[in-house]
């Protein structure tokens, strides 16, 4: 698979794919993640890909004309099967959505900064809006981190244990159930018996017993769906 971004801080995500579970992705082939300056597109000398909004008001709006030539060139090298818009107002970003993200080639994400990018790219070029979250970030940059990732760990291969993201929270609309480590007696808090039991039905019916314990208690409303 392959993701690429768009971004006008690249800074901020070079650091982040260069030393996450993202890395060994890279590193095995399973994931190549580029991230493109959008001022290599700017319309001029000064790097500009922003500029003053119509109707007045404070914040600049990311142009038109960077984000279409970086769409268009990079368009050229592949077909996309999505062409990503990181914005608060999209859609949320859930673990099922990622699923389905993960089956796909090439996809493209685009990080807004500012107010956001004029409204015609997202109309002509943007395929799907994601969302992390009801709240507002300064950049698209830590929601595009935040999209690949969930995505890249659930690729075949990516992480150890090729099966361990099934079992995360949020698949099957469960939460987690708790997970314990050496000792088995730390200060007197001791694991449950079952965990020690070394029987595997036991155990697989102890974890999904306090999955939906957990889910009902915290979040019932995945119960519900
Ligand atoms: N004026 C916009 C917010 C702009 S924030 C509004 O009120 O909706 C600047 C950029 O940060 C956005 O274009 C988007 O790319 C990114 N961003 C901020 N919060 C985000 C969120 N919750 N999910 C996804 N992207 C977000």
């Amino acid at each position: 698979m392959r993701i690429d971004i768009i971004s006008v801080v690249p800074e901020l995500l070079d650091s982040f794919f260069a030393h996450s579970i993202l890395k060994r992705a890279k590193e095995k082939k399973l994931l190549d993640v580029f991230v493109h300056p959008l001022r290599k597109w700017a319309v001029n000398e000064y790097g500009q890909v922003d500029d003053y909004q119509y109707g007045g008001g404070a914040g600049m709006v990311m142009m038109c004309e960077p984000l279409a030539s970086a769409i268009e060139s990079l368009s050229q090298d592949r077909k996309y099967d999505e062409i990503i818009f990181m914005s608060p107002d999209g859609q949320p970003l859930t673990q099922s959505l990622a699923n389905a993200l993960s089956l796909r080639e090439n996809l493209l994400i685009v990080s807004g900064h500012y107010k956001g990018i004029d409204e015609r790219i997202r109309e002509h070029f943007i395929t799907r809006e994601i969302s992390i979250g009801d709240y507002v970030l300064s950049g698209g940059e830590l929601p595009a981190a935040v999209l690949t990732d969930a995505i890249g760990r659930l690729l075949p291969g990516v992480l150890n244990d090729e099966t361990s993201a099934l079992f995360d929270s949020f698949q099957d609309n469960l939460l987690a159930p708790p997970v314990y480590t050496r000792p088995a007696n730390f200060r007197g808090w001791t694991v449950p018996d079952i965990l020690l039991s070394g029987d595997p039905v036991k155990i697989a019916e102890w974890r999904y017993e306090s999955a939906l314990k957990k889910t009902a208690e915290k979040r019932p409303d995945l119960l519900n769906d």
